[in-house]
């Protein structure tokens, strides 16, 4: 998502840009399939329309706990619910429209001399000026970048699929909280209800089989098991990732741009991981332009800026993000502060708003 916004950003400029991408468009995605609202006049000015494709508006929260209380509010930017599967297709058919070229294979190794980048491809080096790391969450990259989180276990897994249920109200995102992790249901253009969760790892290996801990743990939360029994999966199996590291990582490392998850992946449950991807996108375009139109404003210049200003832009984000989810698996602290903001939507609201940013432009 990240790669594929800035590539049409940059593509209004005349440059010559190449993406690197394994899989061919359109394919699903672990997602929770809910964008925010801060990105929706950027895209359009990308010429992007989610609507024009079917998602879903989104303006209500919900948020419920294993031991029953509830809490709901308006959100304060609303969102929509579009699965990976059309928003990353839109994104690439417009970009291809736009003279992007598009390479279908994994980059192997990036490396830097002499104010050039060499990209490796299946045995062929690619020559560029410029390189932006948009490869996601985790990649065999990072270790050939010798990243830090890279050696380190994950404990977290997710769990994806697409659902027929016909009591889902369509303005609506909910989250549940189970034990060791929690889920969050939305609609998206098909009618579909998207289902998508994240847990502890400790807590799924006791079962090891997707139905068995849906059954023992996920549907401890009522909502959830009223949607587990009576929903009709779409895909024949879900979809499933696993090792997602939710650990500091640099934006700027040997020379590249990180854009996205690449640089740092908020926690699922704020449900703005998209939009920081196409901000990441919007800022790295914005550096990377005044790289290569002022003679004056050099390499060092652009990776000072772009650092700092995604410093400012996402890492209080990220920190209110990492409170939460502690908040959040922890079932004591949960009850207690689902009926705190129950009783406060305006307390509920004024959270969101800390893990979102204002709309851009
Ligand atoms: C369980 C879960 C639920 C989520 N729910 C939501 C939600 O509801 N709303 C929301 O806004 N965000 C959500 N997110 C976050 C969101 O999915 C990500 O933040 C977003 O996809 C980041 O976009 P990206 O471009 O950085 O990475 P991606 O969209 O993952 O794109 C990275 C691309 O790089 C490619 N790639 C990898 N390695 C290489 C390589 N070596 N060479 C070339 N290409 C490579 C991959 O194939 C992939 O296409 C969720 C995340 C998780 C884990």
């Amino acid at each position: 998502m990240a790669g594929l916004t800035a590539a049409l950003d940059l593509s209004q400029y005349g440059y010559d840009i190449l993406v690197f991408e394994p899989n061919t468009y359109p394919h699903h995605k672990v997602c929770g399939e809910y964008v925010s609202n801060e990105v929706t006049p950027y895209l359009r000015s990308l010429g992007i329309d989610l609507l024009s494709i079917g998602a879903v508006e989104i303006t209500e929260f919900q948020i419920s706990t294993v031991n029953g209380p509830m809490a709901k509010t308006k959100l304060p930017l609303g969102g929509m619910g579009i699965s990976r599967y059309a928003f990353d297709n839109l994104l690439y058919e417009k970009a291809a429209e736009r003279q992007v070229k598009f390479v279908f294979s994994k980059v192997s190794g990036v490396h830097y001399d002499k104010d050039r980048f060499e990209v490796n491809v299946d045995g062929e080096s690619y020559a560029a000026k410029v390189v932006l790391g948009a490869y996601g969450k985790r990649s065999a990259l990072d270790k050939s970048l010798q990243r830090n989180f890279i050696s380190k276990k994950q404990p977290w897994l997710a769990v994806k699929g697409h659902f027929y249920y016909e009591g889902f109200p369509e303005n609506q995102v909910a989250l549940h909280n189970f034990e060791g992790g929690y889920g969050g249901l939305s609609k998206i253009e098909t009618g579909a209800v998207n289902f998508c969760y994240l847990t502890a790892y400790d807590s799924f290996k006791k079962y090891n089989d997707i139905d068995r801990f849906n059954q023992n743990v996920v549907s401890e939360n009522t909502h959830l098991s009223d949607f587990i029994n009576e929903a009709r999966p779409v895909f024949e199996n879900p979809l499933t990732i696993a090792q997602i590291s939710f650990e500091k990582k640099e934006p700027v490392l040997d020379h590249i741009l990180m854009c996205g998850d690449t640089a740092g992946l908020i926690h699922p449950l704020c449900g703005n991981g998209m939009a920081m991807a196409i901000h990441s996108a919007k800022l790295a375009s914005g550096v990377i332009r005044n790289y290569l139109e002022e003679k004056t404003y050099g390499r060092i210049q652009m990776e000072k800026d772009y650092a700092k200003t995604w410093n400012k832009t996402f890492r209080s984000r990220l920190w209110y993000g990492r409170k939460l989810q502690y908040m959040l698996l922890n079932n004591r602290y949960m009850d207690m502060g689902v009926r705190v903001v129950g009783s406060s939507q305006g307390l509920l609201r004024a959270i969101i708003a800390k893990t979102h940013g204002k709309p851009i432009e």
